[in-house]
């Protein structure tokens, strides 16, 4: 799950990164469109590894500030059906990247499943892509493979099955353990499952779990603001990404505030306020600062670069891709 404001990626030094689906419809991909598209990434002759971001397009509901680009599910049982249609197409990108020769000499650092909800895919599911990327691309034993996801899907049986299959960080879309906070947010979890994600990825014994919280929510508390981070610090995961909530224009957010009926969030020095009192309590408790990313000492969480700056003109020809495919294989499926 994206932090509206913030998509978190992987922390291992990058050189740069490359985005699925690439740009242009499936019916085009070529090995020259692919060495074009490869070109974004430029990974440098030196060696230094490069990292995949592969994007899960769907959710089970539209958060009140999300601005990304996905569609909703439809039902559980066309789910699975779906998102299998949809990694079929991705292996093939897969074998099209693979083939071009910006990626030989070359190795991946890490590979992040993102969002919409990347944990919507089944294990097997993250099995076979984590297979086919890894078998595609050359790695090495500390390829950090992240799954990016919603509470409510990290049971102990799903991440114990993630884990064998290479998922070695969590990135968890947690935002707040405080009802009314989701609420707010129109979060596909609830409180108790944001708190049970985050204990069974630690007794899970995932390597890093990153997780997302979120202050300056419309009708947060300060009061409120502090025990969703009090309650994190006790869990003591290796990393916390406190993000300021932006109302983002055009969103049901924006409308539900100006018509009255979500509360307008706090200003601005109010919500740097909030976040400084959140670096002292993190500074206290042993975490250091990353780009508003916070690593428990000694954990293996490093700063990353920027990501593909082609990523808003990926997500255009993304969605045009994506509705072509949709109509081609699983017509009527779906709302927009
Ligand atoms: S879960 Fe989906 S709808 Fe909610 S913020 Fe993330 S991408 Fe947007």
């Amino acid at each position: 799950m994206h932090t509206p404001n913030q998509a978190l990626y992987p922390t291992v030094p990058l050189v740069n990164n490359f985005v699925y689906p690439p740009l242009g419809p499936v019916s085009s991909v070529g090995s020259i469109a692919m060495e074009e598209i490869a070109e974004l990434a430029r990974p440098e002759p030196n060696g230094a590894p490069f990292a995949i971001y592969v994007s899960i397009p769907y959710c089970r509901v539209q958060c009140s500030s999300c601005h990304m680009f996905k569609r909703l599910l439809p039902t559980r049982q066309d789910q699975e059906i779906l998102l299998g249609e949809y990694l079929d197409c991705i292996f093939q990108q897969i074998e099209a990247y693979a083939s071009t020769t910006r990626f030989s000499g070359v190795r991946c650092g890490a590979i992040y499943l993102g969002g919409g909800t990347a944990s919507l895919l089944t294990p097997d599911q993250i099995k076979l892509l984590v297979r086919h990327l890894t078998g595609s691309f050359a790695s090495g034993p500390d390829l950090e493979v992240t799954l990016e996801g919603n509470p409510s899907e990290f049971s102990c049986e799903y991440l114990d099955k993630v884990r064998t299959h290479g998922v070695n960080r969590l990135s968890i879309g947690y935002q707040s353990a405080i009802e009314s906070t989701l609420k707010a947010l129109n979060s596909p979890h609830r409180a108790s499952q944001a708190l049970a994600s985050v204990k069974n990825a630690l007794a899970a014994g995932v390597q890093t779990v990153n997780v997302d919280l979120l202050f300056n929510v419309p009708g947060q508390t300060e009061e409120q603001w502090h025990q969703d981070l009090y309650t994190l610090l006790d869990l003591a995961p290796q990393g916390i990404s406190p993000g300021d909530y932006v109302v983002f224009p055009g969103t049901a957010a924006e409308s539900l505030i100006s018509t009255g009926r979500l509360t307008k969030q706090h200003d601005a020095d109010t919500a740097h306020r909030w976040y400084q009192w959140s670096q002292e309590r993190l500074t206290e408790r042993g975490y250091e600062e990353l780009v508003r990313r916070f690593r428990s000492a000694g954990s293996p969480l490093q700063l990353r670069r920027p990501v593909l700056q082609a990523e808003l003109r990926n997500h255009r020809a993304w969605s045009r891709r994506l509705q072509l495919y949709r109509k081609a294989s699983v017509s009527g499926a779906g709302r927009p």
